[in-house]
């Protein structure tokens, strides 16, 4: 089912999602599944699966010389989302990626993703490769967003890259698109992103989900820019709570947000790690029971595979 749908069946009751990562290329889907079965009794209508691009890594050969070779780490959205679907009987929804793919393979990718099922994707520019002090697209791929939202629109419409047949069937995925609420890093400034936001919607993206942030106002400066121009799709709020001390620093250099001063302290006021993972998810649950008040539509986590914290959360709110 659509993720709109889900939405508007729940007529206002906010709805719990969380996000994972396929496996590392040599682990079983089992990690997955136990990723997911403590989430389960949540009742999440959706789980999204995160795509890795292709990154490089240098082989040393006996002679000295140092071969580079292309490597995708986890290799697994589209059969991950697949197992997910297959046993728990719940939407999967691929995010799908501009870098690592000409056009004609985003085509072919989401000619799979439809023959399997799959109704939803969330459509994404992809990071920079480690390698790459930027992003690079690939020669003849899309290099924003908002190319590859107007190609799986196009498909949507029944128009595909070389127009070889007429009738060609319809798509009908419902479109996701990623929004900040603290802009992206390569924006200049809030207002520049916004207007690329905004151009993803007036394309056809269907619902935005956000980068994660530790202060609500943030995601409400978001929503209500969004509503005084005309952005009227659901606004998915992502979330994850501080689980160490090193995400103090990692989280804002990652993901270019700010962790508000009264959180950054009272996590530094710890005495153990085990206190930061209680302060996080005291902040989370706090930020939670607001996001709901404030009508967001669905609390969708970033789990990173450890799905205990959010399943405190989640119990505490739901
Ligand atoms: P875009 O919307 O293309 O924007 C990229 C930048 O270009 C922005 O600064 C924007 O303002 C600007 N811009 C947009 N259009 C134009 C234009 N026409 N001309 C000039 N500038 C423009 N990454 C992954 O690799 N895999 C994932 O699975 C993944 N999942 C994510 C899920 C969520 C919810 C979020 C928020 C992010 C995710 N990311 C993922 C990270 C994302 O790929 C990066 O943040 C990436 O740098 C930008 O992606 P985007 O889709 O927002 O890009």
């Amino acid at each position: 089912m659509k993720i709109v749908d889900h939405i508007s069946n729940a007529k206002g009751t906010p709805l719990f999602s969380f996000e994972l990562l396929p496996p590392i290329k040599g682990q079983s889907i089992k990690g997955i599944f136990d990723a997911i079965d403590p989430l389960m009794e949540f009742n999440p209508p959706f789980i999204d699966v995160t795509y890795l691009r292709e990154d490089y890594i240098y082989k040393q050969h006996p002679n000295g010389l140092l071969e580079k070779i292309a490597y995708r780490k986890r290799p697994s959205t589209v059969a991950t989302c697949a197992a997910i679907m297959n046993k728990y009987n719940v939407d999967a929804v691929p995010h799908l990626i501009c870098g690592g793919f000409t056009k004609d393979e985003t085509e072919n990718a989401l000619i799979d993703l439809q023959f399997l099922g799959i109704d939803n994707v969330l459509v994404l520019r992809g990071d920079a490769r480690k390698s790459d002090s930027s992003f690079v697209p690939t020669p003849d791929g899309h290099a924003y967003a908002s190319e590859l939202l107007q190609h799986v629109v196009d498909m949507n419409n029944g128009r595909y890259l070389h127009d070889y047949m007429e009738d060609a069937a319809k798509t009908d995925f419902c479109i996701g698109v990623a929004g900040y609420p603290e802009k992206h890093y390569e924006s200049p400034n809030l207002d520049t992103d916004f207007k690329y936001l905004k151009h993803k919607v007036d394309t056809g993206a269907d619902f935005i989900v956000t980068q994660m942030f530790f202060d609500n106002k943030k995601y409400k400066a978001l929503v209500d820019k969004c509503r005084a121009n005309g952005i009227n799709v659901p606004i998915i709020p992502g979330l994850k709570p501080i689980t160490s001390s090193k995400q103090l620093v990692s989280l804002p250099k990652i993901f270019h947000l700010d962790i508000p001063m009264e959180l950054s302290e009272a996590i530094q006021a710890c005495k153990s790690e085990k206190d930061v993972k209680e302060v996080g998810i005291e902040w989370m649950i706090h930020q939670c029971q607001e996001l709901k008040e404030m009508g967001a539509p669905v609390l969708h986590f970033y789990t990173m595979g450890n799905p205990e914290p959010t399943k405190k959360i989640v119990q505490a709110v739901f």
